[in-house]
């Protein structure tokens, strides 16, 4: 009967130990298919505004470069691909970066509220070419301190609220709300844009993901700027939210680890 138990237990041990090989080999034909996924909508993605640029200045070569007016025109267009195709290749080298192995988060304490009030800084100009303003709840008369590695959150809002700018409509509001969730600190990012159909929600943090390919083209986006904000959230071990009502606005949400007052 030893015997029988230990071969028993053997058998049992094999069995595991091939399911685990099996699971890995799946696991390995899923990253390989994904990466081919990735490198042909990578490729994809250039090729679009790359042939744009060819297209004017071909144009141009061909005659339209005699005349001043056109030029210029062609010009602007031509130059508007390549800034496409630079925000692609910023946002693939964000995250090639974001998805090394050796990614270290640098986090430190530091107030939420600055750093929001920081970025609005920075787009205001953005906000205001498109007639949206920007608004913050500074209710708050004390710090909101929050550990995360700051660098990478200044990202996460800077994308959240330059899409707020960019779906929102004609005279827009876009609110930033810091509430305490304890033991965490939600950020809310809130427009009164163009909204998302529930139908697109749950696709919306993927890679190259648009619910409109031509807008999001003319207002520049690369289709990356969401799933940089999840993974750099998800990274942090901190989740990320999305409500949407379509022709009303959205609200993209995050939490923090709040700063424990010792
Ligand atoms: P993009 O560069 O196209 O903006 P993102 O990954 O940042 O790429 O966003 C993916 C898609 O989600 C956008 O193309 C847009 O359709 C939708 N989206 C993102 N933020 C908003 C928002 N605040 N309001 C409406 N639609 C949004």
């Amino acid at each position: 009967t030893v015997i029988t138990s230990d071969i028993d237990a053997l058998s049992r041990e094999v069995q595991k130990f091939a399911e685990f090989k099996q699971q890995q080999i799946a696991n390995l034909h899923l990253r390989e298919n994904y990466r081919r996924d990735f490198l042909g909508n990578v490729s994809h993605e250039l090729k679009t505004p790359l042939f744009t640029v060819q297209g004017y200045l071909l144009t141009l070569a061909d005659g339209a470069m005699d005349d001043k007016k056109i030029s210029k025109k062609y010009l602007k267009r031509a130059n508007k691909g390549v800034e496409r195709l630079i925000s692609i290749v910023k946002d693939l080298d964000l995250i090639s970066k974001l998805e090394s192995a050796d990614l270290v988060l640098n986090k430190e304490p530091f107030n939420i509220l600055e750093l929001v009030q920081e970025v609005f800084d920075l787009l205001e100009m953005k906000g205001k070419k498109r007639n949206v303003s920007l608004h913050f709840n500074k209710h708050y008369i004390f710090p909101i301190m929050v550990i995360a590695d700051i660098e990478k959150i200044e990202q996460v809002l800077t994308n959240l609220i330059v899409n707020a700018i960019k779906y929102s409509k004609k005279n827009g509001t876009i609110m930033v709300s810091i509430e305490k969730m304890e033991p965490k600190v939600l950020v809310k990012v809130i427009d009164d844009g163009e909204g998302i159909k529930a139908a697109y929600l749950p696709r919306l943090f993927e890679r190259f993901y648009r619910v409109d390919q031509s807008r999001s083209r003319d207002q520049g986006g690369s289709g990356l700027g969401l799933s940089i904000v999840k993974h750099i959230i998800e990274s942090h071990n901190e989740q990320i939210f999305v409500k949407s009502e379509f022709g009303k606005g959205s609200e993209f949400s995050f939490t923090l680890e709040k700063e424990k007052v010792i």
